[in-house]
């Protein structure tokens, strides 16, 4: 079980949270895309062997969004801070 630190709910269960995988920047000239990097940017994760940046959404809390940084390794939850007001 993981234990997130919601910024502004406190220490809760991951039960409480969606995780909605990794994070990715959105493009800086999404008008500028083809279809092959849209799909890459949709769909296609890095998966690396390090620390991740995730979106995990507060569903059964404040409904914040959040990113959260965790080693996949030992689950370790490094940061989590809010990406908007709830
Ligand atoms: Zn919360």
């Amino acid at each position: 079980m993981l234990i997130l630190t919601c910024p502004f709910c406190g220490p809760r269960n991951e039960q409480e949270f969606v995780c909605a995988g990794e994070a990715a920047d959105r493009p800086a000239q999404p008008q500028g895309l083809d279809e092959a990097a849209w799909a890459d940017y949709l769909y296609n994760r890095d998966n690396p062997d390090a620390p991740v940046h995730e979106r995990w959404w507060h569903l059964h809390g404040c409904r914040a969004w959040l990113r959260v940084q965790r080693d996949p390794h030992t689950q370790a939850i490094l940061d989590c801070s809010a990406q908007g007001q709830p």
